[in-house]
């Protein structure tokens, strides 16, 4: 028997379905608000930081993929870093090694959008594809803003490399279609124009795995309204985050947040204005 959590794993349950939380491991950036609070004053970023012990120098931007077992299936949202960013991340196929799953029994992944951390861990060191019997399912729009720039960026770059790659592989899913009984996906662009959030719902439980929708616990969830550097449209993705964080602490629903501390588990709760996020107890 395999143990509930590890370093790189940890799994709970969403009512029949198994949701194992792999540990893609960490990359360090700063200083932090020239990725969060964007449209914060300095001395509201450096309050708000201070007030949680964090510091706006440096920090860790951790990764957490998540894969959800049903009878039949094994879907695998989002990929990491892959092998350029080993070794503090890129930490994926140790992580499955230890949860015990190969990679060619994964039957699907899901991309909640196309950023090199969530992609890179598709393809081997030789641009082959690692989970070779799986569908990987995008939304359409978000295909179509990353391919539509070609190899302009470096994502641009990385994704027609990806798309090359994966071939026929690579298929649509759209906002509120569900790709195998129980696992649906949900609208939240913003962060990038397809940005997908998955619903996971097995005998009355429920969990968001929330991608990239709010990535940080305090710079992000207790203040979804500032922008970050990396969504493409800092409105609209604030605009999806107010919405949804609402939805997670109304509905009391758990997420799964990509960028969150591992094992990136945990609840929302309304504080005044905005959120708080609640990590769950492993
Ligand atoms: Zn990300």
């Amino acid at each position: 028997m395999l143990p509930a959590s590890s370093s790189l794993v940890h799994r709970r349950s969403v009512g029949d379905a198994s949701i194992v939380q792999l540990s893609d491991g960490a990359v360090r950036h700063g200083p932090a608000q020239a990725f969060f609070g964007l449209n914060a004053d300095v001395a509201s970023f450096e309050a708000v930081s201070q007030a949680s012990n964090l510091s706006s120098d440096v920090f860790d931007f951790p990764a957490t993929a998540t894969l959800i077992e049903t009878d039949n299936e094994r879907v695998l949202i989002d990929a990491g870093h892959g092998f350029r960013n080993r070794p503090s991340a890129g930490q994926l196929m140790n992580a499955l090694e230890e949860a015990g799953v190969q990679p060619e029994t994964i039957s699907h992944v899901v991309l909640t959008h196309l950023h090199c951390d969530h992609v890179g861990g598709l393809l081997d060191e030789s641009g082959r594809p690692i989970f070779i019997n799986a569908s990987h399912r995008v939304s359409p729009l978000e295909h179509a803003y990353w391919t539509g720039l070609g190899s302009n960026t470096s994502v641009g770059l990385v994704v027609q490399n990806l798309v090359k790659a994966l071939g026929r592989k690579l298929t649509f899913i759209a906002p509120g279609e569900e790709l195998v009984q129980g696992v649906s996906v949900v609208d939240s662009a913003g962060h990038t124009p397809g940005h997908l959030c998955v619903l996971v719902e097995s005998k009355g439980d429920r969990l968001l795995v929330a991608g990239d929708l709010a990535n940080h616990p305090i710079w992000a969830i207790t203040r979804p309204n500032w922008h970050m550097s990396l969504d493409v449209d800092p409105v609209k993705a604030a605009c999806s985050r107010c919405k949804i964080l609402g939805w997670l602490a109304d509905e009391k629903v758990p997420m799964a947040g990509y960028h969150m501390p591992f094992p990136a588990l945990g609840t929302i709760e309304r504080d005044a204005e905005n959120f708080r996020y609640v990590p769950e107890v492993s």
